[in-house]
C-alpha cells in the first residue's frame, strides 16, 4: 500500500529521535501527575505550583492544563472548577505558564481566599485520643448525646460488632474487601490497624461536608490515626485523655472485660506506648469524670474555633 502523499514529503525525526521524544513526554506526564498527586494529597500548596509556573512557564508546573491543576486541588469537582474559571475569565484550554498576568492574579487571590477558608473551617476539627480504655468512647458517645451541634465521626471498622452495638451508629461495620476498596477510593481521611487486629478508618466526606456546614467535628480515634490527621489537616487541634492515675487505667481495662487475658496484654502495652505520646497533643485533659471531661472537650472546641493556634 503506497503512504499518504502528505506523510511521504513530511521529512520524519529518525527513528531514535522519535524514540527519544515519546520517552521525554512520558517522563513530563508523569512529573505532571506527580504534582497533582502531592497537590491532593496537600504535600504541596496550589500556590507554590502557580509561583513555579510563572518561575519557570515550560516547567513542569507550567505546562499543566489550569482545568486539571484546579480538579487537583482538594474539594474541587467539575462543577467548581468550571465556574472558578469562568468567573476568572481564564480560557479552560490555558496552561498555567501561559496565563496572562491579570489571569495569574486572580487565580492567586482565588487559591489564597480558599485556602484561608478551609483552614478557618479545619479549625473546627477536634481530635480525641489517649491510651486504651481511658474512656475516649463513652465521653464522646456522652458528646453525642449531649452536644447535638457536635459531629461525632462514625468510623468504619472489620472488627464485628459487640452486644448492643449498631451498624451505623458505632461504627460501619465492614469487611476487608470493603475497606481496601474504601482505601483504594481515597474515602479515609486517616486508616489504621489497631491493637495489631483489625483496621479502623475515618470516612472523609461526612466531615469535610459538616466542616463546610460549620459545624464541630469530633474524631475518637487512635494514636497512628492522630498523627495522621496532623499531617493531612495541620489546623485540627488534638486533645489526649488522661486517665487520673496508671493503676485506675488497668482497673478500667480490665474491669471492662469484653477482652479475653491475651487481648487484655496486649492493649495494656499499646496503652504504656500510647501514654508516652501525650506531649504531641495540643491539650490534655483528665477523664475523673464523663461529664466533665466531656464539658472541656467542647469547650475546647470553642475555644479553639474563636482564636488560632497558639
Ligand atoms: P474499639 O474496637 O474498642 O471500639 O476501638 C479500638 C480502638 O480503635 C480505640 O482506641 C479507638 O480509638 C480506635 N479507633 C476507632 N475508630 C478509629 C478510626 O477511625 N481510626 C483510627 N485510627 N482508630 C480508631
Amino acid at each position: 500500500m503506497s503512504e499518504p502523499a502528505t506523510a511521504s514529503r513530511r521529512p520524519q525525526p529518525p527513528e531514535v529521535d522519535r524514540r527519544a521524544a515519546s520517552v521525554a513526554a512520558v517522563a513530563a506526564r508523569r512529573a505532571r501527575a506527580a504534582v497533582k498527586a502531592a497537590i491532593a494529597a496537600r504535600e504541596i500548596s496550589p500556590l507554590v505550583v502557580l509561583d513555579r509556573a510563572t518561575t519557570d512557564p515550560e516547567g513542569v508546573e507550567g505546562r499543566l492544563r489550569v482545568t486539571e491543576f484546579l480538579l487537583s486541588v482538594p474539594a474541587i469537582g467539575t462543577t467548581k472548577m468550571k465556574e472558578a474559571l469562568e468567573r476568572l475569565q481564564i480560557s479552560p484550554a490555558k496552561r498555567l505558564g501561559g496565563l496572562g498576568r491579570h489571569q495569574r492574579l486572580r487565580l492567586r487571590e482565588y487559591l489564597i481566599e480558599r485556602e484561608n477558608r478551609t483552614a478557618r473551617q479545619r479549625n473546627r476539627l477536634v481530635v480525641l485520643a489517649g491510651p486504651t480504655a481511658v474512656g475516649k468512647g463513652t465521653v464522646s458517645t456522652y458528646i453525642r448525646e449531649n452536644y447535638p451541634e457536635v459531629l461525632l465521626s462514625v468510623s468504619a471498622t472489620t472488627r464485628a460488632p459487640r452486644p448492643g452495638e449498631v451498624d451505623g451508629v458505632n461504627y460501619y461495620f465492614v469487611d476487608d474487601a470493603e475497606f481496601d476498596r474504601m482505601i483504594a477510593g481515597g474515602e479515609l481521611l486517616e486508616h489504621a490497624t489497631v491493637h495489631n487486629a483489625y483496621r479502623y478508618g475515618t470516612p472523609r466526606a461526612p466531615i469535610e461536608e459538616a466542616l463546610a456546614a460549620g459545624r464541630s467535628v469530633l474524631l475518637e480515634i487512635d494514636l497512628q490515626g492522630a498523627r495522621q490527621v496532623r499531617r493531612a489537616m495541620p489546623e485540627a487541634r488534638l486533645i489526649f485523655l488522661l486517665p487520673p492515675t496508671w493503676e485506675e487505667l488497668v482497673r478500667r481495662l480490665i474491669g471492662r472485660g469484653t477482652e479475653d487475658t491475651a487481648e487484655q496484654a496486649r492493649r495494656l502495652e499499646t496503652a504504656k506506648v500510647e501514654l508516652a505520646a501525650q506531649d504531641e497533643f495540643d491539650y490534655r485533659v483528665v477523664n475523673h469524670d464523663v461529664a466533665e471531661a466531656a464539658r472541656e472537650v467542647v469547650d475546647l472546641m470553642k475555644v479553639r474555633a474563636a482564636s488560632p493556634r497558639p
